[in-house]
């Protein structure tokens, strides 16, 4: 069988997303949900649409969806491209921005789907590690076509300041896209820098800040050329009309989703500061998760122990860099109370 199979198809590993458990009582923590509705237009929208339309093939170009998005970010809508996902937007800028023997650019550690995305293209990989602390300093004559710069990174949750984003992408000459999925979660952001330079990109999602992640729409925001190259290549009707609809009342109420951002905001402090007093160690998160590394107790034994409690939180074990923190997305404070009782009792030996 294997002949008939794509060389580098079958030698490349598959992304493995985080698990979706379905049984009651669990606490969620896993895969960077927010655990608050959506915005309540949302529901009014859906029981307004006429299923007669669900017969008919969407808007190929998105366009009202792109129009609120483009009033939201002070553009044109040729500046803005939306995607089923924010993963699919990156998929299609490796498909738009790199050769067959170019090179895709990322942060190691950072979201482990950009080494998969790359393997799918077979094109080559240049994945550049952060320091122990996850700074970032860029190795001399580093070049790529197409770097991922995640901002705030994944799965560290740190942001990296503007004021070193802007002369990287000044001295680089492949397509930056820098990858907001957190940024509404964070104090600074990058935006700008897409709508001011010819080669960047800012990508964003709604999976997070606008707890959407079941109707997967992402978007890029950046110059219209790259916008325009991605449009070409898109399929069709890459995102479905309910999706459509549900973004674009979603993205008009931005004060539900600032108020469940500021929900999460208030909590993650809440409970790095409390599991700090634990004697656990935790980055200065600028996302809707923790980077958390327990003393005196191993990750992968305080992950286990709290899945036998039901919680369930993201391990990334089989790598160096990241086998000694465990990823803790923000709940609500009933979910997060439980999970600071959960690690209090394992790590004072009550498990
Ligand atoms: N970028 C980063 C950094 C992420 O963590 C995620 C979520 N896994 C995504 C993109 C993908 O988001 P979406 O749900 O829009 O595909």
């Amino acid at each position: 069988m294997s002949h008939l199979i794509r060389k580098s198809v079958q030698a490349m590993s598959g992304y493995v997303p985080g698990e979706q458990p379905k049984d009651a009582g669990i606490v969620k923590l896993n895969t960077n949900e927010n655990p608050y509705l959506p915005s309540p237009d949302v529901q009014d929208i859906l029981s307004m649409i006429d299923i007669a339309v669900l017969s008919r093939y969407p808007d190929p170009v998105c366009m009202e969806l792109r129009k609120v998005i483009a009033e939201l970010h002070g553009c044109a809508v040729e500046n803005v491209f939306v995607g089923n996902g924010s993963d699919e937007v990156l998929a299609l800028c490796i498909r738009s921005f790199v050769e067959r023997d170019g090179s895709v650019g990322y942060f190691d550690p950072s979201y482990s789907l950009y080494p998969v995305l790359a393997d799918i293209e077979d094109v080559e990989k240049r994945p550049v590690s952060l320091d122990a602390a996850y700074g970032w300093q860029m190795p001399a004559d580093y070049s790529a076509s197409l770097f991922f710069l995640t901002n705030p990174n994944a799965p560290t949750s740190l942001r990296y300041a503007k004021a070193d984003v802007e002369p990287f992408v000044d001295g680089f000459d492949g397509v930056v896209l820098i990858d907001e999925a957190y940024a509404d979660f964070a104090d600074e952001n990058c935006m700008d820098l897409a709508l001011g330079k010819n080669n960047v990109l800012v990508g964003r999602t709604l999976s997070k800040s606008y707890s959407l992640a079941g109707i997967r729409l992402g978007y890029c925001v950046g110059n219209a050329e790259l916008i325009g190259a991605m449009f070409k290549i898109k399929d069709s009707y890459n995102v479905n009309y309910l999706t459509q609809e549900i973004a674009r009342v979603a993205v008009l109420d931005q004060d539900t989703m600032k108020a469940n951002v500021s929900a999460i905001v208030e909590t993650r402090e809440m409970v790095a500061e409390k599991l700090m007093e634990l004697g656990l160690s935790v980055l200065k998160s600028q996302t809707n998760f923790l980077w958390v590394k327990p003393l005196g107790i191993k990750a992968k034994t305080l992950f286990e122990e709290l899945r036998k409690k039901k919680i369930i939180v993201r391990y990334f074990g089989n790598d160096e860099r990241t086998k000694d923190y465990l990823r803790v997305t923000v709940g609500t404070a009933p979910e997060m109370f439980k999970f600071l009782d959960a690690v209090e009792a394992i790590v004072n030996g009550g498990a």
